[in-house]
């Protein structure tokens, strides 16, 4: 454990090692201590507002974000054009982001010092799909905002990485995300493991498919820490 505690003081190291790793070998890479609860972050929409960031992003390039419905591409339209982009036009714009873009998004209120607070009593780790190339901003940006913690780069749904990273300790796990069938994909694969929802935008949230029996609903994180607490310290 000792060991364990000092590789935690030097996240940077850590990530820097996880680079060259698949995400299932990050999973095993990754220092967790296995004897404190292990609460697993997502990104988007959980400590950054994506969707603000990436409407700001199309918005250069001559398009523009009419939210109307909980979907990326689909609410985002030409200026002036009564059709929403086309996938592969969304696809683009969506690398493109992560090259040029990654590095505006807005932190969500609260979020840096609830984790902080939290990461006293538990290990804390950032669990985001993203593209590839886009791991430097996005390690950039979580450093920026003093999110200082090992960060995974999955693609797919989060419930098998969820469930190796589970099985590494003995403690309570508890994961957030803002999109359902992540939060279903661990429900089936790690039962155990308490699901947390958030959604920080507020145009895209009354759209959300969500089911608070299954999954702790929270608007923000003035509602989610003590949630967290609750259902895993309590
Ligand atoms: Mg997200």
């Amino acid at each position: 454990m000792g060991a364990d505690r000092t590789n935690i003081l030097k996240p940077a190291l850590i990530v820097t090692d996880l680079k060259t790793l698949s995400a299932a070998e990050a999973a095993q890479a990754v220092p967790v201590d296995p004897a404190r609860p292990l609460l697993i972050v997502d990104v988007d929409e959980v400590l950054a507002h994506f969707m603000q960031g990436f409407e700001t992003f199309v918005g250069r390039h001559g398009y523009e974000m009419r939210i109307d419905r909980f979907a990326l591409f689909q609410n985002v339209y030409k200026a002036g054009s009564d059709e929403s982009v086309d996938m592969a036009t969304g696809k683009v714009l969506f690398d493109d982001f992560f090259r040029d873009g990654a590095d505006d998004l807005a932190p969500v209120d609260g979020a840096a010092a609830a984790l902080d607070r939290l990461s006293a009593e538990m290990t804390v780790l950032i669990l985001t799909n993203a593209p590839d190339h886009g791991r430097s901003a996005r390690m950039g940006w979580l450093r920026t905002h003093g999110l200082h913690y090992p960060m995974i780069i999955n693609s797919g749904l989060k419930g098998p990485i969820v469930r190796d990273l589970a099985a590494r300790t003995t403690g309570k796990v508890g994961f957030i995300d803002d999109l359902l069938p992540n939060l279903e994909s661990v429900a089936s694969d790690a039962p155990d493991v308490v699901r947390f929802q958030m959604i920080a935008d507020e145009r895209l949230r009354p759209y959300a498919p969500t089911d608070p029996a299954r999954h702790v609903w929270a608007d923000d994180w003035v509602g989610m820490e003590p949630a967290i607490r609750q259902r895993m310290l309590g």
